[in-house]
């Protein structure tokens, strides 16, 4: 896919986008924060004139708050990005490691931002999160690195971007998705623990323990070929995962909605990867929008490479999720044939035939 944009530019673009004031945090549903009361008059919006400052008795015993010029609220104290990002940074690793942005915003701010969010998602948000880096102050960088041994990161998490262009089902999924943005809807079968996975390794050279880091691929661990430290040429290399830098990853498999399919059809079934501030959001039985990128997975017969690829989802963002609990809550005559139900015999096989009626051959 082309990309015409320099990060360079992107991260100028954000940086200007954290900076105004007309762009305000959203919470987890996209809301923006409310202002707090007005401390002037207590959210009243007027203030009473104490009876020994009036001119003359007939003055109205209150007056419009000065302050809020009567909007009853402080609005010049909604955070702004800058007091977000640090106040989640000083939060980490606790709390949400993400920063919310919406497309109703980036999209007013700049259409170049904007486009760069829909269709080249995955270097936005690198330039985004590079970005966030510059708001957070030094000493709470010191403290995180001091107390935790982790450099604070922080996630952008982009919210509502306009789903008609780029909804796909799972089985709709073609070449042309390949490095795409998509909004996939699914049912959430299984969920991997959360286990560290190594993003940078740091390695040190055997003839003088020179130290190289070395950015790894997704899914193989790798060493560097020869030391970069000057006039050492030493290929062979330690790795210190002590000193090395992981992300939390957790590998989800989505199923399409089977009652979205024609009768007798197979659901088909997708694995996707939800890191750092989105792993462990969601779980078996939940329904899920997911935005992300489709990505190639090599595949190998033996040590040879394949010419066919799997290909599977990085996630970015979760646009939608129901829990299991709220969908499935019987209502009383559910729960009247529920009993009615169990007490036959053939229950096992009924059930059996209810959820797959597609699977022959498994009695
Ligand atoms: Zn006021
Ligand atoms: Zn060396």
């Amino acid at each position: 896919m082309a990309n015409d944009i320099a990060l360079d530019e992107l991260m100028e673009l954000w940086r200007s986008f954290f900076q105004d004031s007309r762009n305000r945090p959203v919470d987890k549903f996209g809301k923006s924060y409310s202002a707090p009361k007005c401390s002037t008059c207590k959210g009243e919006g007027k203030i009473e004139i104490p009876e020994k400052g009036k001119l003359d008795e007939n003055e109205p015993s209150e007056k419009v708050c000065p302050n809020c010029k009567g909007e009853r609220v402080d609005s010049s104290n909604i955070p702004t990005y800058s007091d977000e990002i640090q106040k989640v940074a000083r939060e980490y690793p606790d709390g949400e490691r993400a920063i919310r942005v919406t497309w109703e915003s980036v999209s007013d701010f700049n259409a170049r931002l904007s486009n760069n969010l829909r269709w080249n998602l995955d270097e936005a948000l690198e330039a985004a999160k590079n970005i966030v880096q510059e708001f957070i102050d030094d000493k709470t960088k010191k403290r995180v690195r001091k107390e935790h041994r982790t450099k604070i990161g922080l996630d952008v998490v982009p919210m509502g971007i306009p789903g008609e262009l780029y909804d796909v089902e799972i089985s709709g999924l073609r070449k042309e998705h390949l490095y795409r943005t998509v909004r996939l809807k699914g049912l959430v079968r299984k969920a991997t623990p959360v286990r560290p996975r190594m993003e940078i390794g740091l390695f040190e050279c055997e003839w003088e323990s020179h130290r190289n880091s070395y950015i790894q691929d997704f899914f193989t661990f790798e060493k560097p070929i020869r030391c970069t430290a000057e006039t050492c040429k030493c290929t062979e290399f330690k790795l210190r995962d002590d000193l090395s830098q992981f992300i939390d990853s957790q590998k989800i498999e989505i199923q399409e909605y089977p009652e979205d399919l024609p009768p007798g059809a197979q659901p088909e079934r997708l694995t996707a990867y939800f890191e750092s501030s989105l792993a462990h959001k969601i779980q078996p039985g939940d329904r899920v929008a997911i935005i992300g990128i489709i990505k190639p997975k090599s595949q190998f017969q033996g040590r040879r490479q394949k010419s066919e690829f799997d290909i599977y989802l990085y996630a970015h963002s979760i646009d939608e999720k129901i829990g299991e609990n709220e969908s499935v809550i019987p209502t009383a005559n559910e729960l009247i044939e529920i009993k009615e139900l169990s007490i036959q015999e053939d229950i096992a096989e009924k059930i059996r035939d209810s959820i797959a009626p597609t699977i022959f051959g498994m009695n």
